[in-house]
C-alpha cells in the first residue's frame, strides 16, 4: 500500500521527469553528494556521482550543484562537462571552463587574507579554511571551542565589515555583498529563460535560502520541488520546509539516479 511519503516522492519524481529539458537538477556538494567528513578537504563526491551527473547533464534543461566551496574544489572532484558550477554560496561560478567571481567581492580578498592571518594566531587548534573570497572556522572536530570560533569571527566582522555566516559546525566570514545559494539559483533560472520546472536537494542551513528562492519561482508560476537530504546534523527548519526528504547522500544519489528512469 502506498503511503503519504511515497505518493509525495512518486509525485516529486514524475514531476521533474515530465519534461526533463524544461527541468533544473539542482544540488548541494557536502552532506548531499558527499559524506560529511572531519577534515573538508578530504570530503569526496560518492562512488557513481559525478557519472550519474554526467548522465543527467544532456538529459536535463539544467544541471547543476551549488556549494559553499570554492568552485575550483568543487570543479576538481565534479570533472562533468556541462556541469553548472556555484562556489561560495553565490561568490563564484564556473563560466566557460573559467571561474568568474562577483565582481563587488573582489575587494575583499584581501581584507580575508589579514583574517586568516589573525585567526592563524588566535584560534590555535582550530582547522581555518582559505576559501579565496571567504574563510571558515571548523569545529566539528573541537565542539568545545565553538564558544570561541563563533566569539572570534563576531569580533572580526565588526572591526573588518566582513559578515558572519552559520555553516554546519562551523563559522564563516564573507564579504558583505548580497550573494547566497537563492540569489544565484534565481539569477540562473531567470538568465536560462527555458526552465519551467527546478528541484534543489540541501542538508544545510546555507541551503535554507536556496529552498527559499524555490518558494519565490513557484509562487511566480514554476513547479518546484525542495529535497531535504537528513543527516543527523541537518537542523528541523530545513526538512520543515522540504517538500520530499532523503536519507543521507546514499539517498540522494538514488533521488537522482531516479531522475533517469
Ligand atoms: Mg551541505
Amino acid at each position: 500500500m502506498t503511503n503519504g511519503v511515497d505518493a509525495r516522492m512518486h509525485g516529486a519524481l514524475t514531476l521533474l521527469r515530465r519534461s526533463p529539458e524544461r527541468t533544473g537538477v539542482v544540488t548541494d556538494f557536502d552532506g548531499t553528494l558527499a559524506v560529511l567528513v572531519d577534515d573538508p578537504a578530504e570530503a569526496r563526491p560518492l562512488p557513481g556521482s559525478v557519472n550519474l551527473l554526467g548522465r543527467l547533464v544532456p538529459r536535463y534543461g539544467l544541471v547543476g550543484v551549488v556549494s559553499g566551496r570554492p568552485v575550483s574544489f568543487l570543479a576538481d572532484h565534479l570533472r562533468v562537462p556541462g556541469l553548472w558550477i556555484s562556489g561560495l554560496y553565490g561568490l563564484e561560478v564556473m563560466v566557460d571552463g573559467e571561474i568568474a567571481e562577483v565582481a563587488e567581492a573582489a575587494p575583499w580578498r584581501q581584507v580575508v587574507g589579514a583574517a586568516l592571518v589573525e585567526a592563524a594566531g588566535a584560534l590555535p587548534g582550530l582547522l581555518v579554511e582559505d576559501k579565496g573570497l571567504s574563510m571558515t572556522v571548523h569545529f566539528r572536530t573541537a565542539p568545545g571551542r565553538e564558544h570561541d570560533a563563533r566569539a572570534w569571527a563576531e569580533r572580526m566582522a565588526s572591526k573588518s565589515g566582513l559578515v558572519v555566516r552559520e555553516a554546519k559546525a562551523s563559522v564563516e566570514l564573507h564579504p558583505p555583498v548580497v550573494a547566497d545559494k537563492g540569489s544565484v539559483i534565481e539569477a540562473k533560472v531567470h538568465a536560462h529563460g527555458g526552465l519551467d520546472t527546478i528541484c534543489f536537494l540541501g542538508d544545510d542551513r546555507g541551503d535554507l535560502p536556496a529552498f527559499g528562492a524555490l518558494a519565490r519561482l513557484r509562487d511566480n508560476g514554476m513547479q518546484v520541488v525542495r529535497v531535504g537530504v537528513a543527516t543527523p546534523e541537518t537542523p528541523d527548519a530545513l526538512l520543515a520546509q522540504a517538500d520530499v526528504a532523503v536519507d543521507g547522500p546514499e539517498g540522494a544519489l538514488a533521488f537522482l539516479m531516479a531522475l533517469l528512469v
